[in-house]
């Protein structure tokens, strides 16, 4: 068999889609990974260095993300390769050209994801009438301006605080990616007691260990400029925030920031994975056998993708926060209790729960 099915095991992906578009130098790839829950929701990314191996493993990380979260979908992902600053009129006739691309790949809606917006799904829905994270004027619930994801996450947090010895009021917390999950992560368990004492985006960290105002460096980053412009605390470089001492560590910017080597320099007692595939299997084991607890991403970062079905669905934005709210403390109490009772990782009780409801929708299906 060529090489180019060595991605595929008993879930997908169904499909791998590589797309060009040389008069706009548009080159995409789409993943649909799973189907059998329904159609596949998963974001575009775009990025200049991403590759076909991340692509479906995010798609998979969202076919269980989708399942643990009991939503009627299966996963996908796909990714432009391309600067997501340059400037906006070339960006809108690369997604427009990506849009019109994937109009016959019915199986898959496109959500936003790092490099995209809900400005960009308004284009995709322009052309093609399916993306969800649409703006409020045409109809969406904008996913990363409530900060869905941002929200979940601390209510994941939360729950796992009876599973090991953090306490939210006045826990110290670390994020890495200061962009729409980490500053809402940051604002919510703000809300519920916590201090925020580092930040770090793709240009450098910001470490003040008396505490740092979460909205100061909310408007700071959104006025365009970097989390070390800010007045005081200390500034270090981009990997600095790996050590930084503290009680909840949050990765929210790109994969695998977490692994074998850089494991063992993680100083908190609870990581909760705002990214997608942050961490690797090794690094989870290695944080586990360290005691620190680990809840995965696709349990941890559902808000956004909660918030997208239910948009998609015609839902408002008062059922989307209620729907993350629920499935977020159920699941995470639901794996974390799986997890300690069996001696399990975190993650392996949560792909055990999301296996189990793929298979059984695969089941039901002629093909999936
Ligand atoms: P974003 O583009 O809004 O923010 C990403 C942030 O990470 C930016 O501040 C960027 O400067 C920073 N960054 C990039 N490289 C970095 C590095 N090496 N070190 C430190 N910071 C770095 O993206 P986002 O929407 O917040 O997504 C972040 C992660 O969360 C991604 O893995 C994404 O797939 C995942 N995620 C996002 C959502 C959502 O609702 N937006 C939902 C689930 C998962």
């Amino acid at each position: 068999m060529e090489d180019i099915f060595r991605f595929a095991d008993e879930f997908g992906p169904v499909k791998i889609v590589h797309i060009t578009q040389p008069s706009v130098g548009l080159k995409a790839i789409v993943v649909v990974d799973n189907i059998a829950c329904g159609p596949a929701i998963g974001g575009v990314r775009m990025a200049p260095d991403v590759s076909v191996k991340e692509c479906v493993r995010l798609a998979r990380a969202m076919t269980f993300k989708n399942a643990a979260a009991s939503l009627p979908h299966g996963g996908g992902k796909s990714v432009i390769f391309a600067d997501p600053y340059m400037a906006d009129d070339d960006k809108e006739l690369l997604i427009r050209a990506y849009a019109c691309a994937i109009g016959d790949i019915k199986d898959y809606i496109v959500g936003p994801d790092m490099g995209t917006n809900e400005r960009c799904m308004a284009w995709v829905q322009d052309e093609i009438g399916r993306s969800v994270g649409l703006p409020l004027e045409i109809g969406g619930i904008p996913l990363d301006d409530i900060g869905a994801t941002g929200f979940g996450v601390a209510i994941a947090a939360e729950v796992a605080q009876d599973f090991c010895d953090v306490e939210l009021q006045g826990a110290r917390v670390a994020i890495q990616g200061f962009g729409a999950v980490g500053k809402h992560a940051a604002r919510f368990l703000s809300e519920k007691g916590c201090v925020l004492v580092a930040a770090s985006d793709s240009k450098g960290t910001l470490v003040d260990e008396s505490g740092i105002n979460v909205q100061k460096l909310i408007d700071l980053k959104e006025a365009g400029k970097k989390v070390c412009d800010a007045p005081g605390g200390d500034k270090r470089d981009v990997d600095a925030i790996i050590s930084v001492d503290c009680d909840i560590w949050i990765p929210a910017a790109r994969p695998d920031v977490l692994n074998a080597v850089n494991a063992g320099d993680i100083r908190a007692k609870m990581v909760v994975q705002g990214a997608n595939i942050p961490s690797t299997l090794e690094a989870e084991r290695i944080m586990h056998e360290r005691g620190i607890l680990s809840i995965p991403d696709f349990i941890a970062n559902a808000g956004g993708v909660i918030c997208a079905s239910v948009e998609y669905h015609g839902g408002t934005e008062s059922v989307a926060l209620g729907n993350i709210e629920e499935k977020l403390r159920r699941n995470t109490r639901q794996i974390l209790e799986a997890a300690s009772q069996r001696g399990q990782l975190p993650r392996e009780a949560a792909m055990s729960f999301a296996v189990e409801r793929v298979k059984r929708a695969m089941g039901l299906r002629r093909w999936s």
